[in-house]
């Protein structure tokens, strides 16, 4: 844990006031993210950006900045914003592109996604989560968002194909629902490994071949459904 994230947990659990929530936004930036390789500027201005602090629970406000993943309700987690930024930047994403996301849970990467690319498509397999997040991104403004609640291991064929898609939750494999929803040329990128830990792993699919490349380990929820784990 970073010295900024444990001063941060030891203000107290007060929500801070707006200007201070842009104040450790910038330094969320400067400390965890630009320090660990992740410069896209476009990416860092999307993170600079996003509220965080709105993403988790109130009496958790003041942490949301911290170098840490936080719970948000029904076992689940919110990110570690470093990796948020790793994941973001590896899409290579543009402006036209059409994502997919599986594992909307509070949908902060859901906004940092939107802001970077036409339109996201994200879905939650969990309703009080799906529930939340949809009325966030409402609140928010965030109108490039499609939400569903499904299991998302089958992808969204109705939409299909996807410039990228984004897994945040390990499977024991690659599904392989997701890879043929994959558009050529696209990129996909996915936590794979056993329950402890993971390897998070960036597939490009070019000219029809498909490459691996892993870029660092991590330790995720399970991504629990057809082609994942069994609940
Ligand atoms: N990106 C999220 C991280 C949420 S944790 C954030 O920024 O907050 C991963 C989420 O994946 C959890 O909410 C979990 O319920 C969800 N999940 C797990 N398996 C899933 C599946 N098969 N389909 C859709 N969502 C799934």
């Amino acid at each position: 844990m970073s010295a900024n994230s444990s001063n941060l947990k030891r203000i107290s659990s007060r929500p801070l006031k707006r200007n201070n929530y842009a104040t450790a936004r910038a330094r969320m930036l400067e400390e965890q993210i630009i320090p660990r390789g992740v410069t896209d500027s476009q990416v860092l201005a999307a993170m600079g950006s996003v509220p965080r602090h709105l993403f988790v629970e109130d009496a958790l406000q003041s942490q949301a900045y911290g170098d840490y993943a936080l719970p948000i309700g029904s076992g689940q987690t919110i990110s570690q914003p470093y990796i948020v930024g790793l994941m973001t930047e590896a899409l290579n994403l543009r402006p036209e592109h059409i994502v997919l996301e599986i594992g909307t849970g509070s949908g902060y990467q859901t906004a940092v996604l939107s802001q970077l690319c036409a339109k996201v498509y994200t879905v939650e397999r969990l309703k009080p989560l799906f529930v939340k997040a949809r009325r966030l991104f409402d609140q928010l403004h965030y109108l490039n968002v499609v939400c569903k609640l499904d299991d998302g291991t089958i992808g969204w064929p109705a939409y299909a194909p996807f410039d990228a898609i984004i897994v945040t939750a390990a499977g024991p494999v690659l599904p392989s629902a997701l890879l043929t929803q994959l558009a050529d040329p696209g990129t996909m990128v996915i936590p794979v490994g056993n329950r402890q830990s993971q390897k998070l792993m960036v597939v490009r699919k070019c000219d029809g071949v498909i490459s691996e490349e892993d870029i660092e380990d991590v330790r995720f929820v399970r991504l629990i459904g057809r082609q994942g784990w069994q609940p």
